[in-house]
């Protein structure tokens, strides 16, 4: 078709732009089903090789980016030219048999005989609160196929060799003649009995049984970016499974998972952290010593400092990832504590104390007998900020 102003592909597909290479595929799939020979009424040579072209762009990354890009002239001889292939031959063949023709195999899963990409492989790994602030070297050890170290990678033990296959006398195809409705056709399918590779091994390694692949142990350093989030997928590339037949390997995905800490909760880059002062500190300020990522730091308390005051310690949260230069606070939550047992001598400095505030000690007192002081019943929906900030972390990992 090439005097035909040529339409878009997407649109020759039916799916958007922002489509996943899944759901291109099943509409093409339907779509090609539809277009196929052995349907008399819907049956087009034309709209299939048309269908075909877009499909071959469209399900290919590389090839996609570009034509996004550019266009068709992106990706100008970079497709299968379709124009003689013989579209009634597969008249009474299967779809993924025409697919297969059309885009020269790779299509299904079932052709084994060239390099096979490795699986990729996942892994969790568990770190620390402060692991995770600071960022972190880990060695981490998986179980990955690999070569077999007996044979090579051949497949055949050492006084083995490999040979012809009997079934396919080394071609890696059979062939089977068709009486269609077309009239005769020859079916070529893979050899079942070497899987399209044209070699048998004589005598398979012991070690691999023929497999080619074998477990093995291996460690890689692994270096976790300050800043991690607890959730987070690295992706290390060629760290998977080896794939048969002298393919790549697979990646290693490895999913980070932070520890909770008991006196930090991470929300975003800024850190919280709840603290107790006394009474008198409250009133009185003055200077404490808190927990920080860095170590204690003092934290300063300012006169007639209130319950649930939030402090702000800058720059001692959580470093941005991949830009330690810059990072979160540390927010302190200042918890007062009211003294439960008093000396005598402590009530008697409490009630002169009230005395001079001209406070009355009776005031809204409802229970006879209570001490006045701690009549005050607790507010059990005044939960604080730090406490709505945990469970929400909380229930933000559980739901992951
Ligand atoms: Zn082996
Ligand atoms: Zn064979």
């Amino acid at each position: 078709m090439p005097s035909m102003a040529k339409r878009d592909y997407y649109e020759v597909i039916g799916v958007s732009r922002q489509s996943t290479v899944e759901e291109i595929k099943r509409v093409f799939r339907s779509k090609a089903r539809n277009l196929h020979p052995d349907n008399k009424q819907s049956g087009d040579e034309a709209a299939f090789k048309e269908l075909a072209e877009a499909y071959e762009v469209l399900c290919d990354e590389q090839k996609r980016s570009l034509y996004d890009r550019f266009g068709h002239e992106g990706v100008a001889g970079k497709t299968h030219s379709f124009d003689n292939f013989d579209f009634g031959a597969f008249a009474g063949f299967g779809l993924d048999e025409l697919l297969e023709s059309f885009f020269g195999g790779g299509f299904s899963n079932a052709r084994r005989n060239g390099p096979e990409p490795g699986s990729h492989l996942q892994l969790d790994v568990q770190i620390d609160f402060l692991e995770a602030v600071s960022g972190v070297e880990k060695d981490i050890k998986i179980k990955r196929l690999d070569d077999c170290e007996t044979c090579k990678g051949s497949g055949a033990a050492p006084d083995s060799k490999v040979i012809n296959c009997s079934t396919c006398n080394g071609v890696g195809q059979v062939q089977q003649v068709i009486n269609s409705w077309f009239g005769q056709s020859v079916r070529v399918s893979e050899c079942p009995s070497c899987q399209g590779s044209g070699k048998r091994i004589e005598k398979p390694c012991r070690s691999c049984h023929g497999m080619m692949l074998a477990e093995k142990n291996v460690d890689f350093p692994l270096k976790i970016p300050a800043g991690i989030e607890s959730g987070t997928r690295m992706r290390l590339p060629h760290g998977g499974d080896k794939g048969r037949n002298g393919g790549t390997f697979g990646d290693l995905f490895i999913l980070i998972r932070v520890k909770e800490h008991e006196k930090f909760v991470r929300d975003g880059e800024n850190i919280f952290v709840k603290q107790n002062i006394s009474f008198s500190l409250a009133a009185l300020g003055g200077e404490i010593i808190v927990p920080t990522v860095e170590g204690e730091k003092s934290l300063k308390i300012p006169v007639g400092t209130q319950t649930g005051r939030i402090m702000v310690m800058k720059n001692l949260g959580v470093p941005r990832i991949n830009n330690s230069n810059r990072r979160g606070d540390q927010l302190v939550q200042l918890n007062i504590e009211t003294p439960t047992k008093l000396s005598s001598e402590e009530k008697k400095l409490f009630e002169r104390l009230a005395q001079i505030r001209g406070e009355s000690l009776q005031e809204e007192s409802n229970g006879a007998g209570k001490d006045p002081f701690f009549s005050v019943e607790e507010d059990k929906n005044d939960s604080s900020i730090i406490d709505k900030i945990v469970d929400a972390f909380k229930s933000k990992h559980e739901t992951q």
